[in-house]
């Protein structure tokens, strides 16, 4: 038998079927099957599609650390009926607006950081697979054809319920259920849909049609990952009836369970109100990656608990903007002292036990710091807690800077004390990576014109350095006032004056 990977690390997570948190095993040792419900693809990303992203990535970050083989899917949704209304708005086909809006996405998913996901199936890629699953339920008596559509049957399902852990009336109290005469019960939902004329469609043995929402991520997550699956996550408001139904058509097909933890991300807010299109109060990403720094953004989605809401504010991300200039003169300080950039350190990029072991030091810096990396690796083990892993990632700072102030590392250019403070600081990109943050270095004026921006300022700051040579203070004085109204400050240090844009 393979070794258990990660066995000395406990790792927990909270699941929505038990409602409690549980010991993390995989089904298959050291693989893990994530499948992530992804977008409908009619409208541009807002910011609340980011969430479960952003999220999902940072746990197969953290997983894939600590030595799991991770295979994460992210369907696109591109068959629905919000597809259709809204290409018969633009006067388009579905398949360019679903192309259109699912470019969109992938390109917000790369600003933010999310490159973990391995796979992006298509519902209208499956089709066989999903006729044939509806297939296996009408022969198992737990779906019928009516009408030309095809509906599962929640009465013949005993469990049905179980994932929202309430029985079919409250949950029928709970939503717009959809009567009609072709049901046998009003929460029966449909698996497959007929076409009305001029609809896209696909032949199948109940007459053209599409498929319903729920049945493709049951289809497209056994063809990829089989099941049981290890982990099903999604926002909260999937819950139900989305992954509820889902189960229970899945389970129904299989005989079996179809996953072992359900994992459900808190929602985006602004003021007491859910971020969504219908209530109009969507912040469309591609507009807010003009304003903000995409790390900003991962930040803010990553700074509470997963399962709690997040609070979208403007205010906020130019709060989060501010603490991320903080690291940044960190990252400005360590080039200075070491002359290596931070973005360039080799990190070990898979969990050593024995060096997030503080026991093994004498108290000092490198303690300190390996305690601080340990704090952050607990944070995350402890049901992906990255609210608090960021905080451990603020307290490395501080240590970080401390270590530079006492030990006078810039002005000595001791050679001891630069490689003590390049061990720290390989070990806070290290934690850092986990969560996706500083990956690169982030330039205010990217592109061609840095070089020059560079040349101009050296040549600026040697001028005031002439002119107060020169006794020339007003002069000097001018240049400084001049730069501070385009937001460009100068700090003279012992090894000369550096500038940076505030
Ligand atoms: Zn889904």
């Amino acid at each position: 038998m393979a070794p258990e990977v990660g066995s000395d690390l406990a790792i927990s997570v909270y699941n929505t079927l038990t409602r409690r948190k549980e010991p993390f095993v995989p089904v298959h040792p050291g693989r893990v099957g994530m499948y992530v419900c992804g977008p409908t693809v009619y409208k541009p990303s807002h910011v609340g599609h980011m969430v479960g992203p952003v999220i999902f990535d940072t746990v197969k970050r953290f997983l894939a650390w600590v030595g799991f083989e991770v295979k994460f899917v992210v369907n696109i949704t591109d068959i629905d009926d919000k597809l259709i209304i809204e290409a018969t708005k633009q006067n388009c086909t579905v398949p360019e607006i679903a192309e259109r809006v699912t470019t969109d996405y992938l390109a917000c998913l790369k600003a933010l950081g999310v490159h973990s996901i391995d796979l992006f199936p298509k519902a209208t890629d499956h089709i066989p697979e999903i006729r044939a699953m509806i297939e296996s339920l009408i022969g198992k008596g737990h779906a019928y054809p009516s009408c030309g559509d095809v509906y599962f049957d929640v009465s013949s399902d005993a469990d049905y319920g179980k994932l929202c852990n309430r029985d079919p009336e409250q949950m029928e109290a709970g939503i717009r259920v959809e009567v009609s005469e072709r049901k046998k019960n009003p929460g029966d939902f449909a698996l497959w849909k007929g076409a009305k004329p001029g609809e896209p469609s696909w032949p199948s043995p109940w007459g053209a049609g599409r498929p319903g929402w729920h049945i493709e991520c049951s289809a497209m997550s056994f063809k990829w990952l089989g099941a049981p699956i290890d982990i099903h996550g999604g926002g909260l408001d999937l819950q139900f009836p989305h992954h509820e139904n889902e189960l229970a058509q899945s389970e129904c097909h299989l005989g079996h369970p179809f996953t072992k933890y359900w994992m459900h991300n808190g929602l985006m807010k602004t003021g007491d109100k859910k971020m969504s299109k219908s209530e109009g109060n969507e912040v469309v990403v591609s507009a807010l990656l003009k304003r903000f720094q995409s790390e900003a953004i991962r930040y803010l989605l990553l700074s509470s608990h997963y399962r709690s809401p997040i609070e979208f504010s403007e205010a906020r991300l130019l709060e989060i903007g501010r603490t991320l200039e903080g690291f940044q003169r960190f990252f400005e300080l360590f080039k200075r002292v070491t002359k290596a950039s931070f973005h360039e350190l080799k990190t070990m990029g898979h969990r050593d036990p024995d060096r997030f072991n503080p026991s093994s030091l004498e108290d000092g810096f490198s303690r300190d710091m390996v305690s601080l990396a340990a704090g952050l690796v607990e944070c995350l083990a402890d049901d992906f807690n990255t609210g608090g892993a960021i905080g451990s990632l603020h307290e490395m700072l501080t240590r970080l800077n401390r270590f530079v102030a006492e030990s006078r590392v810039e002005e000595t250019a001791d050679s001891g004390n630069i490689t003590q403070l390049i061990e720290g600081a390989t070990l806070f990109r290290e934690c850092a990576l986990l969560l996706g943050l500083f990956e690169e270095s982030v330039q205010k004026d990217p592109g061609e014109k840095t070089e020059l921006v560079d040349a101009l300022m050296t040549l600026l700051i040697e001028l005031r350095a002439q002119s107060r040579q020169a006794k020339n203070f007003a002069m000097a004085d001018h240049i400084r006032k001049g730069l501070t109204s385009l937001d460009i400050v100068l700090e003279d240090r012992p090894g000369g004056t550096i500038w940076r844009q505030s």
